[in-house]
């Protein structure tokens, strides 16, 4: 079971498998509603069996050596992101759009840095840890940037994408892209897994279908999965 856990400006997710995995961990200031969240769906800190993040920016890692230290689970991160949580820092945002701009002064907070117990590249799996899913390097909005792919055709994505400020099911480019190329081709690696359901890091969920609107928008014609990549 998936359980989305409503952070000040971020998502996090509770993946309550054979043993509970904590994917993301909010902002510096999160710490109260993901201990929470732990606690209102029974899950002890001391039980957490891991705590995955999809990358590293202050919104996602920001409580994430606090709860290490109380829960005792162990950091997963991608190798690309590592730097930034050994720095606590954000490191480049590049804002996409005016809204990007806007935002960035607000969102751009440094947090606990600490060192990441797994670091990991690719097809990291997540069964040893107690839920059925793989996670897939999704790069682009950070080097490090990972998709969580879960069995039953949901994936949690991380920045890939986001939901909408304004409507239910829809999705919009994230404020922030380091390297906009590199993130279409991840959402190409998505749109491949057939997904049912996409659960952003900010906002609300979306339908897999609005992967492929997003890849047919972003090359002006409809998007075939058999077709050479936009
Ligand atoms: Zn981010």
């Amino acid at each position: 079971m998936l359980i989305r856990i409503k952070c000040a400006i971020s998502n996090a997710y509770l993946l309550l498998g054979d043993r509970p995995v904590l994917v993301d961990t909010g902002a510096p200031g999160d710490l109260k509603r993901i201990l929470g969240a732990l606690k209102a769906n029974g899950v002890e800190p001391g039980k957490l069996s891991l705590i995955l993040l999809t990358h590293g920016h202050s919104d996602h890692a920001g409580c994430a050596a606090e709860l290490k230290r109380r829960t005792g689970a162990q950091v997963a991160l991608h190798v690309g992101d590592a730097e930034l949580a050994r720095s606590g820092q954000n490191g480049v945002l590049a804002a996409q759009d005016t809204l990007g701009r806007i935002v960035r002064p607000f969102v751009d907070e440094q947090f606990e840095a600490f060192e990441p117990d797994l670091v990991f590249r690719d097809g990291f799996s997540l069964e040893p840890h107690g839920v059925k899913g793989r996670v897939l390097a999704t790069p682009g909005h950070t080097p490090g940037s990972s998709s969580v792919v879960l069995g039953a055709g949901e994936a949690i994505i991380g920045d890939v994408l986001r939901g909408s400020l304004l409507w239910p099911n829809k999705a919009s480019p994230h404020f922030f892209c380091n390297d906009p190329e590199l993130n279409t081709r991840s959402i190409i690696r998505l749109a491949r897994e057939g997904l049912l359901r996409c659960h952003p890091g900010q906002f609300g969920s979306f339908p897999g279908s609005e992967l492929h609107r997003f890849l047919s928008t972003a090359s002006g014609e409809v998007f075939e999965l058999s077709g050479e990549p936009v």
